[in-house]
């Protein structure tokens, strides 16, 4: 393995701790458990500085190397958070918590970086400060947001900032980025429409909102297929219809909830500002009202090409050029990290996690095995991007 000796020795402890981990899922900001465990770790490895409570859970630990001379800080991210799935498989290390499980190996993300903090305290071989930041929320809560509201970057001094993701069905050890947009936005949307309630039998005096609700869907199809530029990509989904429940009743009101993805912020506002119209406008002929409502929203995830090349090239140092796609096709997936990006210069990786079940599926586990390989770049990039210089 290309791994260093010193980080490869550290896999039986990063799989202890994900196991852990993996056993005591928390949701969104409620990650006591796990912040606790991470800030206990971070200062048994001997950091310099344990901040908790950033962001409401966030934690965030400082070491600073052993050069004199830098005040430079290169910030490197995990999440903590899990999702609200049961898990099936019955393993050793299942998880303890009804409905509750680590789909998104978050787990695994959350040792890597203690792996790495534990090897970057005890060598120091660079010249400033690696702030190691474990965000709550990642799943929906915007928690990489709260991080950065409550002053992350500043309080730090963070000039740059790395996240990584785990990917079933990419090889082990390999490593896959693009620059640009990696990851989607997505908005949420609640769509209401308000008709008259009536007898079915008498539809002449109602407003019939299914009626207005199934001509909208259709409409909100023509977003994509009319209205955006074919070269952009983009997903509109409407995902839930909530509408009435007898078989003679026209029902007052429909509701209609889903998701917009975009990889791009003019094509992100390019579909809602359609959407707008559509929703006020297509109702009206039907003697209906429409209005839409947006929540859970992250922007797009965009990779900076400097900092994107300098993690490709710090991932082929550790693996080798042909175990890295350097221009990897964006997923329509959305991560919070875009938070980070959209405040600091940085880079967003995939890590192969091996053929496993996919990411939110109530099979998946992460692969212990992928540990050191996340757990190198991450030390690689603050010992390359923070070198020892004549000030040692
Ligand atoms: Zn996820
Ligand atoms: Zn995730």
């Amino acid at each position: 393995m290309p791994v260093p000796d010193r980080i490869d020795a550290l896999a039986g402890e990063m799989t202890a701790w994900r196991r852990d981990l993996h056993a005591h899922p928390e949701l969104l900001f409620d990650v006591h458990r796990t912040a606790g465990f991470v800030a206990d770790r971070l200062r048994d490895f001997g950091c310099d500085e344990v901040a908790t409570g950033i962001g409401r859970t966030g934690v965030v630990g400082l070491i600073r190397g052993k050069g004199r001379g830098s005040n430079r800080a290169i910030g490197l991210r995990a999440d903590m958070d899990a999702l609200p799935i049961q898990e099936v498989r019955d393993l050793p290390y299942r998880s303890t918590a009804p409905g509750k499980m680590h789909a998104c190996g978050h787990d695994g993300h959350t040792a890597m970086l203690l792996g790495a903090a534990k090897y970057l305290a005890e060598t120091r071989a660079f010249d400033g400060t690696a702030a190691l930041i474990f965000q709550p929320a990642e799943e929906g809560g915007g928690g990489g947001e709260e991080m950065v509201k409550d002053g992350l970057m500043e309080r730090f001094g963070i000039e740059a900032v790395y996240g990584m993701h785990n990917i079933p069905g990419m090889a082990l050890g390999t490593f896959a980025i693009r620059p640009g947009p990696i990851m989607a936005s997505t908005d949420r949307f609640t769509i209401t429409v308000e008709g008259r309630g009536g007898h079915a039998a008498l539809p002449q005096r109602a407003v019939d909102s299914v009626l207005v609700a199934s001509h909208l869907v259709v409409a909100l199809q023509s977003i994509v297929s009319r209205s955006v530029d074919p070269l952009h990509s983009a997903v509109v989904s409407v995902c839930a219809l909530e509408a009435g429940e007898a078989f003679n009743v026209l029902p007052q009101s429909v509701t209609l909830r889903g998701t917009i993805r975009a990889l791009s912020a003019e094509v992100r506002a390019r579909i809602k500002e359609r959407m707008e119209a559509i929703v006020a406008h297509l109702p009206e002929g039907f003697g209906a009202r429409g209005s839409i409502a947006y929540g859970g929203s992250y922007p797009v995830t965009e990779n900076h090409p400097a900092e994107t090349a300098f993690m490709a090239d710090v991932a082929a140092g550790l693996v080798g050029e042909d175990r890295v796609e350097r221009d990897v096709a964006p997923m329509m997936a959305a991560e919070d990290f875009s938070y980070m990006l959209a405040h600091r210069p940085g880079a967003y990786i995939f890590l192969g996690n091996g053929e496993s079940a996919a990411l939110h599926h109530p099979e998946y586990d992460f692969c212990d095995a992928a540990a050191p390989y996340g757990a190198a770049l991450w030390a690689r990039l603050i010992e390359t991007g923070l070198p020892l210089g004549s000030s040692v």
